[in-house]
């Protein structure tokens, strides 16, 4: 597969380019498009017009994103799948970045607790335009 030769070459290329990469504990996420990337959820309805390229075209992008998974969890690498339906919450995707990440482990109480939320709530990534 094309994409681990070149995370081969180039040790922070990881296999479908993650949105977000924590190198030291080789942990990365991917924040995916409902529609795009097939969710399942009601933004992910396809349009009636041309149904079977649509499904056909966005089951490629599915395909992609199992094997860049599957790609970096070979590596060694844990993987986290944030969508975009899920930033209507934020509270909640922080929360679970935070149990990703192990936070809760390293800081079980206390204020450390409380910067590391707020730091993970501020929706410093945007996320909105990207196909
Ligand atoms: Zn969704």
């Amino acid at each position: 597969m094309p994409s681990v030769y070149r995370f081969r070459l180039q040790r922070r290329d990881l296999p479908g380019r993650p949105d977000i990469v924590f190198p030291g504990r080789r942990k990365a996420i991917f924040v995916h498009g409902c529609f795009w990337h097939r969710h399942g959820c009601r933004n992910s309805v396809l349009p009636k017009a041309r149904a079977e390229w649509w499904a056909e075209k966005l089951g490629r992008n599915v395909e992609r994103d199992r094997a860049a998974v599957c790609g970096a969890e070979a590596l060694g690498w844990s993987v986290l799948t944030v969508w975009e339906c899920e930033m209507n919450d934020l509270a909640q995707v922080s929360d679970s970045i935070q149990r990703f990440l192990g936070a809760a482990g390293l800081a079980p109480a206390g204020s450390h607790a409380k910067a590391v939320r707020s730091e993970l709530a501020e929706p410093r990534v945007s996320v909105g335009g990207r196909r």
